[in-house]
């Protein structure tokens, strides 16, 4: 048995017992009256790190504290960051807690507690890793940096504030991010790419009064009729967007990716019968995965205009309206996709109406090449603890911290969840499997080595 392996095993039950300790703390970053309980949390995350000889600090913020920490320069090894949160989700309807939130049980192999999963066991994990690293070689072979945050759960608001005037204090090679799902129970996944989006509302203006659709229908442009047409003209029957420009930055998905997608263990008629579908259409020439993970789309999100109430009220309504999005994939830049919208829109605007276009939040997708010798490196790492090669997985919504870092730090992002879906983060009696807390620690460690592996010029 190697040294860390020694240490893993000899320390399994003290690793359980500290994560006992900090999902004892009621760190729920939405309530004002647990404020006391959230610096609580943020000092047991730092003295966690002090004790492992890292410079650390506790930042105030206009909300809740950030905690800091850094090791030493490692010469020609890379410069590794961790982030994570130590804020949790509140926990009603209590009533449906088998046992108290923040009184962590065992039960069924797992930990069962608020924070469990999301994400206070997953943060552990990256503590604890390097802590057997330390233990076991002595010295920690890359330089290590933590940024974990107690508003991940309310917006982040404080840590992009903090990003965006101390890029050059965390700037980092990757970053490490465990605070999600592996792909199934056993088997686990490097997720190395998110979708962005682009959201707008659209208003369509006609006559300065609801008219009678029988005295005028006919003689005036109807702004429910135009608002249908525009939308429908945004994207054909084939699922293609139609303005002009839109897939010119698209990043195309490789051979080797659709290869990866196809592999996977995805039950497609499953998918459909969970959401009591019995078909679906998309863009034509892809699957269902691509289309989820790896393609733009155009969505519909909220309609409205004229009488919606009981019975039949003949109406020529003067204004109706939208909220749609796109999703974009990486290269699209969601401020070109607005421009090319804003631009498009006159063409398809009849005589008699006005439109308006508000522009919503906007973000560009991120990805990390599977190529990279950092998502190579976790590879092996994750394949060591879990005992097979994860799967490279995509996820199509958007996660704003993630791109925040992508872009602020241009560094390789590396999502390693080690959850699994039905861990009820959020919801009642939240737990993570005491299997793939270890896994994760042992997990961590290793990348750690491994990441000490690549040499920097
Ligand atoms: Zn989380």
């Amino acid at each position: 048995m190697t040294h860390i392996d020694q240490y893993l095993k000899d320390n399994a039950d003290r690793f359980e017992e500290q994560l006992c300790d900090f999902l004892r703390i009621p760190s729920i970053s939405a309530d004002p009256a647990h404020k006391p309980d959230m610096l609580q949390a943020a000092q047991w995350v730092e003295s966690q790190l002090r004790h492992m000889d890292l410079t650390t600090e506790i930042i105030p913020t206009a909300g809740h504290p950030l905690v800091y920490a850094e090791s030493p320069e490692v010469p020609g090894a890379p410069t590794v960051l961790v982030y994570g949160h130590y804020d949790v989700q509140p926990v009603e309807p209590l009533e449906l807690w088998i046992t108290p939130p923040f009184e962590p049980a065992r039960r069924d192999g797992n930990l069962v507690a608020r924070g469990a999963t999301d994400d206070k066991g997953q943060v552990l994990t990256h503590i604890l890793g390097a802590q057997s690293v330390l233990a076991a070689d002595g010295r920690l072979p890359v330089r290590l940096k933590y940024l974990i945050e107690g508003e991940e759960e309310v917006g982040s608001a404080s840590l992009e504030t903090f990003l965006a005037t101390n890029a050059a204090r965390v700037a980092c090679d990757c970053v490490v991010i465990s605070d999600g799902c592996k792909f199934s129970r056993e088997i686990p996944a490097i997720n190395y790419g998110l979708r962005g989006i682009a959201y707008f509302e659209i208003r369509v203006q006609g006559p300065n009064r609801d008219l009678h659709s029988g005295s005028f229908g006919g003689s005036v442009t109807n702004p429910a009729t135009t608002l249908a047409r525009i939308l429908a003209a945004i994207v054909d029957r084939r699922g293609k967007v139609l303005i002009p420009g839109f897939y010119d930055d698209v990043l195309p998905l490789s051979e080797r990716e659709r290869r990866q997608f196809a592999a996977l263990p995805f039950d497609e008629a499953q998918y459909f019968a969970d959401i009591g579908v019995t078909g679906a259409t998309g863009e034509e020439g892809y699957t269902t995965l691509e289309r989820r993970w790896a393609r733009p789309t155009f969505d519909v999100c909220g309609i409205w205009g004229g009488y919606q109430g009981e019975g039949a009220k003949t109406v020529l309504p003067a204004k109706a309206g939208a909220k749609f999005s796109f999703r974009l994939v990486p290269n699209q830049s969601p401020a070109k996709i607005a421009a090319a919208l804003k631009q498009w829109l006159p063409d398809v605007t009849p005589p008699g109406v006005t439109v308006e276009l508000i522009e919503f939040h906007g973000a560009p997708g991120v990805i990390v090449p599977l190529d990279s010798p950092y998502v190579e490196a976790a590879a092996r790492a994750v394949e060591h603890a879990f005992g097979r090669s994860p799967v490279y997985s995509r996820e199509g919504g958007s996660i704003p911290i993630v791109t925040t870092f992508y872009e602020t730090l241009k560094a390789d992002v590396l999502l390693l969840g080690w959850g699994q879906d039905d861990d009820n983060t959020h919801s009642p009696n939240e737990k993570f499997s005491l299997v793939d807390f270890h896994r994760g620690i042992k997990a961590s460690a290793r990348l750690l080595q491994e990441l000490g592996q690549i040499h920097k010029g």
